[in-house]
């Protein structure tokens, strides 16, 4: 005869352990890094060197591209400081916004370790938790650059992720903003994934049989069913 205890194992062997929210768009509104990249720095760099601010973002813009989107720096804060020779201390500044479905999610969510996995920096992700007081739900935050070196959230991001927190992907579930990096990725290794489809645009995720969700409100009953 099976124990109270076995008997709750196999009640509880359906339900993940982990919950994994993709950052900017999905938690908070991704103004911040954009408002760092494309006016910060631009702004600072002007100052510092005396040019117009136009002729400042042309330049800086221009910098970026030389590095693009497939390297590590181009995601560092620091890398770019030291860059331009700029001091960082203007990084408060930026009020960051969560949207309004977070908090009153995240608190249903109490069974679960609940994580950040972003392809944005730590930094700018800690930064944005704290502004919010995020930061006490979440037991991890994993960065794809700066945790594991990778320029995007790839199968082997989320593999890592699995193995840190010590579990099968068929025990996590993964939701954000981007087809690709947050639902088709996760969803090769096993992840259960949520599109977040915060715009209630029709596109390609019907096409795809995605599981949708419009607001993040709607998750504990799809997760609990
Ligand atoms: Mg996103």
């Amino acid at each position: 005869m099976e124990s109270v205890d076995q008997l709750l194992n196999t009640c509880q062997e359906g339900l993940p352990k982990v919950i994994s929210f993709d950052m900017d768009g999905t938690l908070v509104d991704g103004e911040f890094p954009r408002w760092v990249w494309n006016c910060l720095i631009p702004s600072l760099y002007s100052k510092a060197t005396g040019i117009s601010l136009e002729e400042s973002k042309v330049y800086v813009y221009s910098e970026y591209e030389k590095v693009g989107p497939n390297k590590l720096e181009f995601f560092d804060i620091d890398y770019w400081f030291k860059y331009f020779n700029l001091s960082k201390g203007f990084l408060s500044e930026k009020p960051v916004s969560v949207y309004s479905d977070v908090l009153p999610t995240l608190k249903k969510l109490t069974d679960f370790t609940l994580v950040v996995s972003s392809s944005s920096s730590k930094e700018i992700v800690n930064i944005e938790l704290d502004a919010t007081n995020m930061s006490k739900y979440f037991s991890h935050v994993f960065s794809a650059p700066s945790d594991f070196r990778e320029v995007t959230k790839s199968l082997s991001f989320y593999q890592k992720v699995c193995d840190v927190l010590k579990v099968n992907p068929r025990s996590v579930i993964h939701i954000g903003d981007e087809i690709l990096s947050d639902c088709l990725v996760p969803g090769f290794l096993g992840i259960r994934s949520f599109y977040l489809n915060r715009l209630g645009s029709k596109h390609m995720s019907e096409a795809l049989n995605l599981d949708c969700i419009f607001s993040l409100e709607e998750l504990p009953s799809r997760i609990y069913g």
